[in-house]
């Protein structure tokens, strides 16, 4: 079995006066996460979806919101450990299909450059990489811009080099 899939969500809360950061983008808005981190909020849905396939627990687990190291971290670090963490497994990004769910800003037009973004990390191209959006028409906290939801899926394969024979 050379491919592996995995899921991730994530929730953060939004207030006013904090950067927005999705995707490893700065969206402008007035509302941004709240977080220990930049509260990337789709970044960690990518990375607990890509350590859930390689069953390596959860971003929780590896960058623990008590530590200080990940105080205000960009989340693109995260992302970066997490690809190191799955890559000492033998494992690699095959492709990422993600969710993102808020009342607004709307973001279709940063789509793309959170594509290129991630797709640079994680050392795979845009084409492999999925972002889209949806409003929840209002309904529940994302619809009362109260905050945001991501949810990823990944599918990892074994390198070649690490699979056996
Ligand atoms: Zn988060």
């Amino acid at each position: 079995m050379n491919q592996r899939i995995g899921q991730g969500i994530d929730f953060h809360r939004l207030e006013k006066g904090l950067k927005l950061w999705l995707g490893g983008v700065h969206i402008p808005s007035e509302k941004g996460c709240v977080a220990h981190s930049d509260g990337d909020v789709l970044l960690h849905a990518i990375c607990d979806a890509m350590l859930g396939a390689a069953a390596l627990g959860d971003i929780g687990h590896h960058f623990p919101d008590t530590s200080p190291e990940f105080k205000n971290i960009d989340s693109k670090i995260l992302l970066e450990r997490t690809l190191a963490l799955i890559k000492a497994k033998g494992f690699s990004v095959v492709n990422i299909d993600s969710t993102v769910c808020l009342e607004k800003p709307k973001i279709a037009g940063f789509i793309p450059e959170m594509r290129s973004v991630i797709a640079g990390v994680l050392e795979t191209l845009p084409e492999d990489i999925s972002v889209k959006a949806t409003t929840t028409e209002k309904l529940g906290f994302t619809g009362r811009e109260e905050g945001i939801i991501a949810l990823a899926v990944v599918l990892l394969q074994v390198n070649p080099r690490h699979a056996k024979a």
